[in-house]
């Protein structure tokens, strides 16, 4: 009985071994030139890029994919600002994917705001606050001014206000003060 059990304790401690060198061995790094483009692209999370957020846009640029042209959000700032970084040519905006706006802030007219909850399922960064038949609000600090929120609102009761972006502390629209070159770490 005790033979068996220290036999199952070594081989526990054999496999836990081996599966620790595995997974330091066979480590999947990050892809640092990805993390540099997304560092430099706004977060607006708007799709207007056609990816699924700024993540997969990055990734896309990354991997010579994609131009790096289709972001309105960011606008010409942000072209230029990853035209450096890749050492390629700026290009203007695609204007398919949309044109250069000043920035916006959803605001719900609360009194409206029948509180179906349509639209928190829409924001991608979690800016609105509310619960089922409760008027909901937009944490303007979190709002990126994406108007995912305005399509399936049923009441049309959010509107799009402009706004200044906060010095220091958001990088929209004019991301030109990361000083980001290739080899940098992110
Ligand atoms: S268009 Fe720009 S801000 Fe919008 S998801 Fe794409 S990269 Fe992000
Ligand atoms: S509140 Fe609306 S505009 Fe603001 S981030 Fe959320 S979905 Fe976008
Ligand atoms: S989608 Fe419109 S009505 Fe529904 S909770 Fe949001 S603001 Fe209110």
């Amino acid at each position: 009985m005790l033979t068996a059990i220290l036999a199952i304790t070594l081989l526990a401690l054999i496999l836990g071994l081996v599966l620790g060198f595995a997974a330091i061995r066979f480590k999947v790094e990050g892809d640092p030139i990805a993390d540099q483009i997304d560092k430099i692209l706004p977060q607006t999370q708007c799709g207007q890029c056609s990816f699924a957020g700024c993540r997969p846009y990055a990734e896309a640029i990354a991997a010579g994919e994609v131009d790096i042209n289709r972001c309105p959000p960011g606008g010409e700032a942000t072209i230029h600002a990853l035209a450096d970084l890749l050492e390629v040519e700026f290009k203007p905006l695609d204007e398919e994917c949309g044109v250069e706006k000043p920035k916006m802030l959803a605001v719900i007219d609360e009194d409206r705001c029948i509180g179906c909850t349509l639209c928190i399922q829409a924001c991608p960064v979690d800016a609105i606050l509310g619960a089922a038949k409760h008027m909901h609000t937009v944490i303007a600090s979190e709002c990126t001014g994406c108007e995912l929120c305005l399509p399936p609102c049923p009441v049309d009761c959010i509107d799009m206000v402009e706004t200044k972006p906060k010095p220091n502390t958001w990088r929209w629209p004019d991301p030109a003060h990361i000083d980001l070159k290739l080899g940098d770490q992110p």
